[in-house]
């Protein structure tokens, strides 16, 4: 007979880490087991370090503002070992016609920037009168609609700079919730801003910009202490899920493991691949969009401009979706004398540039660059990271996938589902969903439901 576990995570990523964290931190005695396929805990995020070059297969930083990667970061002593790189002193600049211009941060900068012209910032406000759409729309017929099509390259950079997604197709439902909500509610996005503005005018702590994080050794450093403390068992794929005397019953290619709840911690893609046979998904899998990750380092002849980094929206027509200036973002990224860009490619709207070989990449992308940024020189480093680990997109339909898991929850005993592209696709989402499901998993509740709120910053 094999042994019976209180938990079975499938998946040591950020969100199954998470999930063993809090349920070890609410439930002290609980036998979990975590059973993952690759050979290292930690799924996409995994740090870069050669030559003294140190970037980022995966995540490059999280938002300090939510309470749920607070609290991971206060029981592990890691907030105190943090770099932080606050918005708020940093500049974020987007490609406007072949320039980089600064993202306004402030209301004064917000009406003086020529990323939107006159008439466009006037438009905006015309969302106190558009009445609300009861149905889904893509993030840009939802932009156009209320905010006019100005706007719509600054929200193509932020889906760029966060989903490497296309606006045309992502779900406004799926990805901001929170933003639908408030317009639902309030007859407009800008009156509902407003009237919260009013009901919070004395918190002056909510409006402060927040900061990016990671860590001196990098963002593998979160991964590497929240897995010290689990029972993971590595190199163990599974491969199939079944239901067995009121218990889970999973085959995988070490043996079969049995446990009384069971919390798939997996990219959405990868769940219902698993559970397709129990109840048949209304698809078989969602659009994935990959992105090339090219590290590299240069004299500090390269006069990088002050701040995080720049995206391109697509009418730019550039190679590059982007990049980061990850020296300028966290001390120690490159050796003395030297800084350090990451530069991104590929993407959901140009798949076919991930075909390209190293060489053809660091080319195109210099050539790009010298145009934006004065690079005397080519770069004295460059490594091509090709990271296997896509972006899970939360396009239009998006919401009957997430009804689906609603009812599997519902109907499957002791089954949870959190994980990359459930509810969001960012770090912070997956640690506030990983503590989520814990809670639902040792309270025995079968929904786990939350009012979607706004995030103050979303990308
Ligand atoms: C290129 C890239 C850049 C990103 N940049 C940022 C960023 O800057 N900021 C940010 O907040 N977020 C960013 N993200 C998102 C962030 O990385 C994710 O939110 C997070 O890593 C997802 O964690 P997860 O555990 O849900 O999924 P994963 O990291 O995919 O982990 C799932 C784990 O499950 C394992 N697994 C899968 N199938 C099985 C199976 N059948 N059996 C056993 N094990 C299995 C996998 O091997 C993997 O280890 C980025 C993601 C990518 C890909």
């Amino acid at each position: 007979m094999e042994k019976c576990h209180d938990v079975i995570i499938v998946g040591a990523g950020l969100s199954g880490l998470s999930a063993a964290h809090f349920l070890h931190k609410l439930s002290p005695g609980l036998d979990v087991i975590l059973l993952e396929k690759d050979s290292r805990p930690g799924g996409a995020v995994m740090s870069f370090k050669e030559e003294g070059f140190q970037g980022e297969w995966g995540p490059h930083g999280f938002l300090d503002n939510t309470p749920e990667s607070q609290e991971i970061l206060r029981d592990t002593n890691l907030y105190d070992q943090c770099q932080q790189a606050p918005l708020g002193d940093f500049y974020r600049y987007v490609c406007h016609h072949g320039k980089l211009e600064r993202l306004p941060q402030s209301l004064k900068t917000v009406l003086t920037t020529p990323l939107v012209p006159f008439s466009g910032k006037i438009r905006t406000l015309a969302d106190l009168w558009k009445k609300p759409k009861a149905e889904d729309q893509s993030i840009g017929d939802w932009v156009a609609y209320r905010f006019g099509p100005h706007l719509l390259p600054l929200v193509d950079a932020a889906v760029t700079g966060s989903f490497a997604g296309d606006y045309t197709k992502l779900s406004i439902d799926a990805v901001m919730p929170g933003v639908r909500r408030l317009e639902k509610e309030a007859g407009s996005v800008l009156r509902g801003l407003l009237q919260k503005k009013k009901k919070g005018a004395s918190d002056k702590k909510k409006m402060r910009l927040p900061s990016m994080l990671n860590f001196p050794e990098g963002m593998e450093k979160l991964i590497d202490t929240l897995a010290v403390k689990c029972n993971i068992q590595l190199s163990t794929q599974v491969n199939n899920i079944d239901r067995e005397d009121g218990n889970w019953s999973l085959v995988t290619d070490k043996g079969k493991v049995v446990g009384k709840s069971l919390l798939l911690a997996l990219p959405v893609n990868s769940s219902l691949k698993l559970l397709a046979h129990l109840k048949e998904p209304p698809v078989s899998e969602i659009p994935v969009s990959k992105i090339i990750n090219v590290v590299m380092g240069f004299t500090d002849k390269a006069k990088i401009p002050y701040g995080f980094g720049y995206l391109s929206p697509e009418r730019e027509r550039r190679f590059t979706l982007g990049a980061m200036f990850t020296s300028h973002m966290f001390p120690d990224r490159a050796p003395k004398g030297h800084v350090l860009i990451e530069a991104l490619v590929g993407g959901r709207r140009h798949p076919e540039r991930l075909e390209l070989s190293d060489k053809e990449l660091a080319d195109n992308i210099y050539d790009d660059l010298c145009q934006l940024i004065e690079l005397p020189e080519r770069p004295m480093f460059t490594k091509v990271l090709r990271p296997n680990h896509g972006i899970p997109q939360l396009e239009m339909g998006h919401h009957k996938l997430q009804e689906w898991r609603r009812t599997m929850q519902e109907e499957l005993s002791g089954l949870y589902l959190s994980g990359f592209g459930w509810d969001g696709i960012g770090m912070n989402d997956m640690i506030k969903s990983a503590k989520k499901a814990a809670e639902a998993l040792l309270s025995g509740a079968r929904t786990i439901q939350e009012e979607a709120k706004v995030k103050p910053v979303y990308f």
